[in-house]
């Protein structure tokens, strides 16, 4: 078997926040035979999808990782359950069930997650969630090799899963939808777009969505505004200017150390502010100078 790989890769355009560096190996797996055979024949491997929720250090990794993306196979089961694997792309998902008649996917029309990590981080926008409609989900192990999890056992919880707690990789998920119209199915997507444009960067400004999870009963972007993050910036990272708690890399030249920094500087004027202790909903990949390394300490990123 081969499985297609790139050596010393440069990541920085796959991002959606355009920063990044080389990595060592970026593995393309098409199959869970493929997924298997990169896991043994390296000591350690990451696993990402579309990398919209990664914050890629700028100095690159110089380890192993699978991207998903080529896993991007989906098929609509017996009535109103679909499978999906771990590369295929959110919007794509979205528009495949209202083409099908089927609700429950609108939410995910307007960001660009895979199905891999919009599992892993239990996406959710519009009051819908993922996990809502999730029956079970193939998951992949080195210890365990293939194996389900039910929605329970995949301990779904705000912006999170057993994947962010175990070294427990998804491959796809069987999903139970509702029957619905298409021209309504639509049209709740395009409200959802139109309340994006609104109040969300476009990814034509480079972003990793909200940065902070929302405090319970609070929202992280009302916090940093009343601190007045919207006038922060570091290098070449700034807070959004309609949304303060999106960090916008408008000119391309910001560095993964930039972004930290800029992290740091907005979680610590809500802790001393209002003692409130902000939560990364970003994750971090790659090599950390010693100013990086207390920094995702202190901002507890992982
Ligand atoms: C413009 C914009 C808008 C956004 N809006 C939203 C929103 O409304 N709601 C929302 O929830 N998110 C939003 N996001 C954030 C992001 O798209 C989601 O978190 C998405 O789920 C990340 O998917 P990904 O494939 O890009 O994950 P990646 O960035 O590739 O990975 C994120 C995490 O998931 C893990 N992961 C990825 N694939 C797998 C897999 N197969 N198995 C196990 N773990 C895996 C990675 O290891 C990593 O820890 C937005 C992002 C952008 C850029």
């Amino acid at each position: 078997m081969h499985v297609e790989v790139k050596e010393n890769f440069d990541v920085t355009n796959l991002t959606s926040f355009k920063i990044g560096g080389k990595v060592g190996k970026v593995y393309y797996p098409t199959s869970v035979d493929e997924f298997d055979e990169v896991i043994f024949s390296e000591k350690d491997v990451k696993v990402f999808g579309n990398l919209s929720n990664t914050l890629v250090s700028s100095d690159g990794y110089d380890g192993a990782i699978i991207l998903t993306s080529n896993m991007d196979y989906l098929w609509l089961e017996e009535n109103n359950h679909f499978f999906a694997a771990a590369g295929y792309k959110g919007p794509k998902l979205a528009q495949f069930a209202k083409a099908a008649g089927y609700s429950g996917f609108e939410f995910m029309i307007g960001f660009p997650g895979s199905l891999g990590g919009n599992i892993c981080m239990n996406a959710s926008a519009h009051g819908q969630c993922i996990s809502d409609k999730v029956v079970s989900v193939t998951c992949y192990s080195k210890d365990r090799g293939v194996f389900e999890l039910s929605k329970d056992e995949m301990e779904f919880g705000y912006r999170s899963s057993i994947c962010q707690r175990e070294d427990i990789f998804v491959i796809g998920a069987e999903f139970e939808l509702e029957e619905k119209d298409a021209d309504l199915i639509q049209k709740q997507m395009d409200e959802n777009l139109a309340f994006r444009k609104a109040h969300q960067p476009s990814l034509a400004i480079p972003n990793c969505g909200s940065v902070f999870r929302n405090p319970e009963n609070n929202s992280a972007g009302k916090l940093l505004d009343e601190i007045g993050a919207k006038d922060f910036s570091v290098g070449g990272a700034k807070v959004w200017e309609n949304h303060a708690n999106f960090i916008v890399n408008e000119n391309k030249n910001a560095s993964s150390l930039d972004v930290l920094e800029l992290m740091y500087k907005m979680y610590s004027g809500v802790k001393e502010k209002y003692g409130i202790e902000l939560k990364p909903e970003v994750k971090y990949l790659g090599n950390k100078n010693k100013r990086e390394v207390e920094l995702c300490r202190i901002l507890n990123i992982k």
